[in-house]
Formats: structure tokens, sequence, C-alpha cells
């Protein structure tokens, strides 16, 4: 048994790197225990890389706040770290008469956010700025953008590195106790299994949060959210992009409707759809491309048949009971020092650097 450590960090994406940055910066110890043998293998290098303005978000909620506090911070340390970007923009667009009501509200509800650069075009407006789009109308968010998720991941694994933290790869959490009075034990599996013992522990273990908190004895277990995983599968566009903004349409329910994606070299993609699955796989099934195309026509008309090549896939980690990222200390399972992130689905890329300094402040 090694001595005390000021902070364990579980799960080396985006969110839980840019934790243990933020708690190294502490001046705590801190070592981030990871059970893949690399950075960023979940969900963090299986997403949109948007970096998203905060405009869909019930009001007063923590994907909210976090949203729009994560987007000034990421265009910020992009800019201090040399991570690539592109403040790109995005619309979204109204391809009927019908859902000029549901744009209004999004402006609305984007304001009430703190997002108030939405600009409203008519459709003449929106086709001047891309002539490919049909729609009656759009909103234009400009500070909506793309990001390199990776060259993200790498400079916090720099700051971290640098701050004095540490990274354990292939060494996943398998069990542990958390008992009053006394530090937070955590077992760690792998090749060479070890005990570790900490003051504070971050449970950011992406889809596994969940199962994670159910191997440590002595938390509440009416604490730990019952999840659901939904799927959002992409089709990535054989040929030049159509548009140089990111372009949206109205959303459905569980997601933001078939849209199309830019990555930094200029490639579309068009994804992420909604598909509710029970166990983890990411195979693409080229037959869900069959509703792309009736979508994308809507906003897009001239997509060409046959232009849609099964991408990549992601999987949300959805709460069963609520749509807000939940960040769960003491008050709510019982354990000094230890911090629980569910539902950490989008706009959590967006909102790291802001979740991780929620995260310091819940451990102060
Ligand atoms: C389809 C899709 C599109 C998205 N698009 C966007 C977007 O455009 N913009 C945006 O802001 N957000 C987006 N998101 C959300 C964003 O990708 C996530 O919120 C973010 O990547 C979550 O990071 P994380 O670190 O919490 O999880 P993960 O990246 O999943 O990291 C969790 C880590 O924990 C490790 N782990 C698991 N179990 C254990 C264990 N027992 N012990 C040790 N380690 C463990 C895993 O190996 C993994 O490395 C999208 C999500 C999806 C699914």
């Amino acid at each position: 048994m090694t001595d005390t450590i000021d902070c364990v960090v579980i799960g080396a994406g985006v969110v839980g790197l840019a934790v243990a940055r933020a708690c190294a910066r502490q001046g705590w110890e801190t070592v981030l225990v990871e059970a893949e043998n690399a950075i960023g293998t979940g969900t963090s290098s299986r997403n949109s890389e948007v970096i998203h303005a905060g405009i869909y978000y019930a009001r007063d909620s923590l994907k909210a706040r976090l949203c729009v506090e994560g987007k000034r911070k990421l265009y910020a340390y992009c800019e201090e770290k040399g991570v690539a970007y592109r403040r790109c923009g995005k619309l979204i667009v109204a391809t009927g008469e019908s859902q000029l009501d549901a744009l209004r509200a999004i402006r609305a509800a984007a304001a009430a956010n703190g997002v108030d650069d939405l600009a409203w075009l008519t459709r003449e407006e929106a086709l001047a700025k891309e002539p490919a789009l049909d729609c009656v109308a759009a909103l234009e968010s400009p500070s909506t953008g793309i990001v390199d998720s990776h060259g993200l991941m790498l400079a916090l694994q720099g700051d971290f590195e640098a701050a004095g933290g540490m990274i354990a790869f292939c060494s996943p959490v398998v069990g542990g106790a958390v008992r009053a009075g006394q530090p937070i034990l955590l077992e760690v599996g792998g090749a060479e299994p070890t005990q570790l013992l900490a003051t504070r522990v971050v449970n950011s273990a992406g889809l596994y949060a969940q199962q994670v908190a159910q191997t440590l004895r002595g938390i509440r277990a009416a604490s730990i959210l019952p999840w659901r995983y939904a799927k959002g599968n992409y089709y990535s566009l054989a040929g030049a992009a159509p548009f140089s903004r990111l372009v949206y349409p109205v959303p459905e329910p569980g997601g933001l409707g078939v849209h199309l994606t830019l990555d930094l070299g200029g490639q579309a993609r068009f994804g992420p759809d909604v598909e509710w699955i029970d166990a983890i796989d990411y195979t693409v099934d080229p037959r869900r491309a069959e509703h792309f195309y009736a979508a994308i026509r809507n906003y897009w008309p001239a997509l060409p048949d046959g232009a849609l090549l099964p991408g990549y896939a992601g999987i949300r980690p959805k709460l069963a009971q609520s749509g807000d990222f939940v960040i769960q200390d003491a008050g709510e399972h019982g354990a000094n020092g230890l911090v629980n992130l569910y539902g950490i689905e989008s706009p959590g890329l967006t909102a790291s650097l802001a979740i991780a300094d929620e995260v310091v402040e819940r451990l102060r």
C-alpha cells in the first residue's frame, strides 16, 4: 500500500484530462488512471469536434452554464497553446414555414443562456452565404467552431505532466471503498494490480462512470443514476464539402437532427443520428444511411445518390431521468472527497475546461 495521494482522477478522456490538469495546478499530487494504453480512446475521439455556442440547453442547467463558460475558456486555451481550431460559425435552418416557431424558440433559449449573438437570416440572406442551401429562414451562430480534439487532449496532458501529474495507463479501476474519516481506497487491475489511497477521487470514466461507482463499497447505491446508451452514427461525404459553415436542421428528440459538420481539413460528414443500444458497439450499419438522404435533402437538395459512406460512431452516456450533466459530491453519494461525473455527453468537449473548474470548486 502506498502513501495517500492528494487526488486520483479515473479516465483520461478530454474531461478527465482537463480535471486532472486543474487538480495538479491546485498543487495537489495527482494521478490519472486510465484503463486503456492511450489518452482519449473513448467518446473523446468519437464526436463531432464542435465548439458549441450553448444554444439549446435548458435555462439554468449545468449544460447551459458550463457550455457557455467552457466555450470561452476553450477558445482562449486553443489560442494560448496553439491547438488547431476554426470559428467557422453555424446555420440552424428551418426548411418549412411550420419550423419557424421552433427557430424563434431556439433564439429565445439561446438568449436566456447568454448566447445573444445569433442572427436571424431570411432565405435570401442564408443563400447568399451558402448557395447550396435550401431553407425558408436560418439562425446564424458566429461563435460556433470546430477544434482538433486530439490536439486539445495532448495540450491538456502536457500541462498536467508539467504541473507534476502522472498518468498510469492500462490501469482500470476495478473496485474500492469509501470509509468515514479515512482516505478513499481504489483497487486498480491490469497486469500489475495495485491499491491506491487518495484524499480526493474524481470518477470521469465516461460510458463506464456508473459501473465504476458500483464497485466502490460504501457509497449510497441510490445515488448511482440509471443510464442509457444512445449511439450516434456518422456518414462521410465523398467529394468536396458543399458548405463552409456547419449546417443543422431544427433539433429532434434525443439529438440535434442529421446535421453537417466539417473537420479542420474541410471534409464534410453527416450525423450523428440517434440509435438506442444496450451494449457498446461502434459498428456503423450502412443501411442506416437511407434515412440520412431524405433528411439531408431537406436542406441540401443536390446531395448525389451514393455520396454517403459509413464513417464512425460515438456513444452518448445518457441519463435515464435527466437531460443534464450531473456532478455529484458527498451531498448526494455520502463520500467526502469523491466526485462522480455522470451523463457527460455533448457538449462535454466544449465544456471540459469549465467542468474541470467546477470539479475543483467541489473538491476544495
Ligand atoms: C456522437 C457524439 C458526438 C459528440 N459531439 C460533440 C461535439 O461536437 N462537441 C462537444 O462539445 N461534445 C460532443 N460530444 C460529447 C463529448 O465527446 C463528450 O462529452 C466527452 O468526450 C466526454 O469525455 P470524457 O472524458 O467524459 O469521456 P471519455 O472520452 O469516454 O473518457 C472516459 C475514459 O475513461 C476510461 N475508463 C473507463 N472505465 C475506466 C476504469 N474502470 N478505470 C480507468 N479508466 C476507465 C476510458 O477508457 C476512457 O478513456 C459528443 C458525444 C458523442 C457521443
